[in-house]
């Protein structure tokens, strides 16, 4: 999707906003767009950087002019974008020097330069730090546009020189129509539904074939159950998928095993679709370890989260080494 397209159906209400201070040029030097993740914060904050940096002084990008074209190509002069390159990583000082020593010279085809700075929450103390000192006094002609998944892992300082801008799920009504109109209500009722507060979520999912993954993974437990694989290997191969996507599933599988082990088959699951497989794991599974397992990928899953310094692969197979279910019956 090109990011700086459109505004989102549920945005709307926030870019009247941001409307309303562009046309009487009051936009604030620093904006924080917060909530989560799935909603679009990123593509809205590209939408705004686009029409600031649009020559024709309009509230909307004209997508006509030089500004707009070079945007659209990623190669704007005057525009600078910081993210994460993988998600286990963080925003490193050097990249906030970086931006920092450009915004030290004027602007050189739009009339101010801009900044976005996603995943903020994911900058190092010393980035965090570097970041600050900028915005204590931040060049005039500079507007800087965070974006956080996780308000909290901000530094207070940052957040309190930010005018903050939170993002709220849109209504059912309003996710399902996007999600018709973009041909992302194929996967199954079930995925949608977890995705409805989320949207974007779901185009990921889409995007990563969350169905072969949900098999790949089935396939990879049950051969580690009966010894045709192993952990190391399997490991390895999990470490290629995206982490939270990965760790969600697990966790969501293994709640729905301690339901259906200890309530019985009349329990709603939260995997339907996947009842048979999930039943045969309740049956097959050491009852007493499930409760510690889904701690073990809950505190991995955290680690994760704060873009902790991990070591996958090895967490992956202690994670295997103790799946809870075997080739038959162990309680
Ligand atoms: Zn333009």
């Amino acid at each position: 999707m090109d990011k700086s397209s459109s505004i989102l159906p549920w945005q709307k209400a926030s870019w009247e906003a941001i409307e309303k201070l562009l046309s009487t040029d009051k936009l604030p030097q620093a904006l924080l767009l917060y909530g989560m993740e799935g909603l679009g914060k990123s593509q809205f904050a590209h939408y705004l950087a686009k029409s600031k940096l649009c020559l024709q002084n309009s509230l909307a990008p004209c997508e006509d002019c030089r500004s707009c074209h070079l945007f659209q190509v990623s190669t704007h002069p005057d525009f600078f974008h910081l993210a994460l390159m993988d998600s286990n990583q963080s925003i490193k000082i050097q990249a906030v020097r970086e931006v920092n020593s450009a915004i030290c010279k004027k602007p050189q085809l739009s009339p101010c330069q801009i900044v976005i700075i996603d995943d903020a929450d994911a900058m190092t103390m010393s980035a965090a730090n570097s970041l600050l000192k900028i915005l204590e006094d931040p060049p005039g002609n500079v507007t800087f546009i965070l974006v956080s998944n996780q308000l909290y892992r901000l530094l207070p300082t940052i957040r309190s020189r930010c005018s903050k801008f939170s993002f709220q799920s849109p209504d059912r009504e309003i996710a399902l129509e996007w999600l018709e109109k973009n041909n992302l209500t194929k996967p199954g009722t079930e995925l949608l539904e977890q995705c409805l507060e989320t949207p974007l979520y779901l185009k990921t999912l889409v995007e990563h074939d969350y169905p072969s993954l949900q098999k790949g993974l089935v396939s990879d437990l049950t051969a580690l159950c009966h010894e045709r694989s192993n952990a190391i290997s399997i490991a390895a191969v999990w470490q290629q998928h995206p982490t939270m996507m990965l760790l969600d599933t697990l966790f969501s599988w293994v709640l729905d095993v301690i339901k259906l082990a200890f309530i019985g088959d009349s329990v709603l699951l939260k995997n339907e679709t996947m009842r048979e497989i999930l039943t045969e794991w309740s049956k097959n599974c050491r009852q007493d370890r499930l409760h510690d397992y889904l701690l073990k990928i809950i505190k991995l899953r955290a680690l994760a989260n704060e873009k902790a310094n991990i070591n996958l692969q090895l967490s992956l197979e202690v994670l295997l080494l103790g799946w809870p279910v075997s080739s038959q019956k162990r309680s």
